[in-house]
């Protein structure tokens, strides 16, 4: 890669974007009352130096305040995955929170058991419960577990990303052992005290870890997706599964981004048999919303217990989680939106996504890899593809992303800011990934120059 050649296209797009969004720039330089100038402190990881501001979003398309339109592969880093303000959830929103109302009424709504069923149907665990993110999705499943197993640690995969879960943020250092994530923001405390790592791929590894016996439960993506996307080899999730069996650890699987591989998942698509799933983003269509679910036998050890507080202020839950608002549209989304046919939509258009990007970098010679997990397609700048968290975070090149994603969103295409991640909705087209392919090859051609 020619560096100077990127430095002064870097600049050439900074300075396009600053003159085809005035509005969002004058908007950012305003927003003083804000920590770090924006409504959350992520949103200043954008290209350039000001992020665009929303106007409106609507299926595949998002309009900011300058009036410029996008193709959105971002789709809410999945949280839109269902595609914006999709009709059926608007529905089912509108008719919840105008009609009958009663969105934080603490009681229980018939829906819930819909949702609970379909989860059940797609997932295959038997129980769920809910919350509002992922990430607590997270927090409440690792205490469960620490509560039926006694054990003290969670493991996880060194560079996942589960949510702002203090466990989760561990890496395997260059000696080889756990060390705090770089940049852990307050750590409670020393982060090996509360969990192990391993690196995704290396069972060997996994059991070694595992073989302290302090594990209570491993938190994983049956595919690393935060670290660009990260197949398992084949054997991988068969040899976590028998690992965890062996050691009494219990299989914690996040399919919050690995849902792009199909209606249940990668569990479903996989036959994975987790003890516990957790998700959320998408399957709120756009309304904050997520679950847990866990085995019949887990559910049933978890209720006898007469030490653990459940229904009050033991730990596990919060007054919004299950509300009739998010539970509505996470039915609407189910059973109208997300459905086996979408999926088999995403997943062709994904397909073509892939190839046309594969095509592109193949036709520049290039050294970068494409991986695809059913909706979701991502190019990292390293081939092979990186087989582990570590290798991959290895191989970002934020110069390079930030002028891929400045050029393509100078011509209308949004990808996710934190990766190189595009994912299909059902309102997705053949069109839409055609124009990437194209405008994707034009930035190519730009950098061989
Ligand atoms: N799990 C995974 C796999 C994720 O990718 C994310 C967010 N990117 C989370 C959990 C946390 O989701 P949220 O920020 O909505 O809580």
């Amino acid at each position: 890669m020619d560096r100077t050649r990127l430095h002064a296209l870097l600049a050439r797009e900074s300075a396009e974007a600053e003159r085809r969004n005035p509005r969002s720039r004058a908007a950012y330089a305003d927003a003083g009352h804000l920590f770090g100038r924006v409504p959350m402190t992520w949103m200043n990881k954008t290209a350039g130096a000001f992020p665009r501001y929303l106007a409106s979003a609507r299926g595949a398309r998002v309009t900011d305040v300058d009036g410029q339109r996008y193709i959105d592969f971002c789709l809410g880093d999945t949280g839109a995955m269902a595609g914006h303000s999709p009709a059926p959830v608007t529905e089912a929103v509108q008719r919840r929170f105008a009609e009958l109302g009663g969105a934080t009424a603490m009681l229980p709504t018939e829906d819930a058991e819909w949702v609970g069923a379909e989860l059940t149907r797609r997932f295959g665990l038997a129980r769920w419960s809910f919350s509002l993110t992922a990430t607590d999705a997270n927090r409440w499943a690792i205490r469960l577990a620490r509560a039926v197993t006694g054990r003290p640690k969670i493991l996880v995969n060194s560079y996942s990303y589960h949510g702002s879960v203090d466990e989760s943020l561990i890496v395997v250092g260059p000696d080889g052992k756990g060390a705090p994530r770089p940049g852990n923001v307050g750590a409670p405390c020393d982060v090996t005290l509360t969990s192990r790592v391993a690196e995704f791929n290396d069972l060997d590894q996994l059991a070694r870890e595992l073989a302290h016996g302090d594990v209570a439960a491993v938190l994983m993506e049956p595919a690393l997706t935060n670290i660009g996307i990260v197949l398992p080899e084949p054997g991988y999730l068969a040899g976590v599964r028998a690992l965890t069996r062996q050691y009494g650890t219990l299989l914690v699987n996040d399919e919050t981004h690995t849902f792009s591989a199909g209606p249940g998942g990668c569990t479903a698509a996989w036959g994975l048999e987790p003890d516990l799933l957790t998700i959320g983003k998408a399957i709120g269509g756009g309304i904050p919303a997520g679950a847990y679910g866990l085995s019949a036998d887990l559910a049933e050890r978890l209720l006898a217990r007469a030490d653990l507080d459940l229904v009050d202020m033991g730990g596990v839950g919060g007054t919004l989680a299950g509300n009739a608002l998010s539970v509505a549209a996470t039915r609407a989304t189910l059973e109208h939106v997300l459905t086996d046919e979408a999926f088999a939509h995403m997943d062709r258009l994904s397909a073509r996504f892939e190839t046309g990007v594969r095509s592109a970098v193949q036709e520049h010679g290039l050294p970068w890899s494409v991986s695809r997990l059913g909706a979701r397609t991502e190019y990292r700048f390293a081939d092979p593809a990186p087989r582990t968290g570590t290798a991959s975070e290895a191989a970002a090149d934020p110069e390079l992303e930030d002028f891929l994603h400045l050029y393509l969103a100078n011509r209308g295409i949004l990808l996710t800011p934190f990766h190189n991640m595009a994912l299909m909705c059902p309102d997705t087209t053949e069109q839409d990934v055609d124009t990437h392919t194209a405008v994707f090859g034009a930035a190519l051609l730009e950098l061989a120059g």
